[in-house]
């Protein structure tokens, strides 16, 4: 491991050990590990702001290879021959995520399951589907969406991810957002958004604010897997991905 990568994790745990809440601040208050230059005050008519995850850039002086990667296809090809986690044993295909690298919108989901482990596509099936419908809901092409989960390998029985293989497969996730550089991020179930906002807090406590990674807003909602089991989520998710829509407006 890369003394980079040591750090980051370390940074990681400690966080969590603290409670994991990060920071949390009222709307007003200008939020840490913003960019330079940039309001974090969200435009009229938006929900406030939440929380702010900050973690650091891997070491680009290091050798790790995840923050050599300087392309999409360059972190898929590292997690084709990934075996950093048990994940890897039972696994038909990697399914690092796909899309557009200019894409303005990325989709986080939690990980592949049967269909996309056999397809190496994500949210592919009846899930996938859905979303397709929720991103053409808001007049978002699914071929104009970066579309990815946190862990790159089933989990076996669709179980969720546990928290040494999301520790192990979450620096490919940071190095593809640190390359595609969308506008806005979509956190699709709580492992998505409580992997990228580094908090424990419950998905419900999550919506309807504008969060921050690395300064960018980050929007939380149901995964499209959690509607199909339960529909009264449906408008919910309606909600949420038009404040996904407005912040892309804005
Ligand atoms: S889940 Fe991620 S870390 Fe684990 S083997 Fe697959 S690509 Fe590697």
């Amino acid at each position: 491991m890369t003394d980079g990568r040591a750090l980051a994790l370390a940074y990681l745990e400690q966080q969590r050990l603290l409670g994991g809440d990060a920071v949390i601040l009222p709307a007003s208050e200008p939020t840490p590990g913003a960019r330079p230059g940039k309001t974090e005050t969200p435009p009229s008519g938006l929900p406030p702001s939440g929380v702010s995850f900050d973690p650091p850039s891997g070491d680009l002086f290091a050798a790790d290879p995840v923050q050599q990667a300087h392309t999409l296809a360059a972190v898929a090809a590292l997690v084709a021959e990934c075996t950093k986690c048990k994940l890897c044993e039972n696994r038909n295909h990697t399914v690092p995520g796909e899309g557009p690298g200019n894409a303005r919108l990325v989709v986080v989901g939690e990980g592949p399951g049967r269909t996309e482990d056999e397809t190496g596509r994500p949210f592919v099936g009846k899930a996938g589907e859905l979303l397709t419908k929720i991103l053409g809901a808001i007049d978002f092409p699914r071929e104009q969406v970066f579309i990815c989960n946190v862990v790159k390998c089933r989990p076996p029985e669709n179980r969720l991810p546990q928290y040494d293989e999301i520790a192990a497969c979450v620096p490919y996730l940071f190095r593809q957002i640190e390359l595609l550089k969308p506008a806005v991020i979509l956190a699709m179930g709580g492992t998505a958004a409580q992997t990228l906002l580094n908090t424990k807090q419950a998905l419900g406590a999550l919506r309807n604010q504008v969060h921050r990674f690395r300064g960018i807003p980050l929007v939380v909602t149901y995964h499209p897997a959690a509607l199909l089991r339960n529909p009264n989520w449906k408008r919910p998710t309606w909600d949420d991905v038009r404040i996904a829509r407005r912040i892309l407006d804005s």
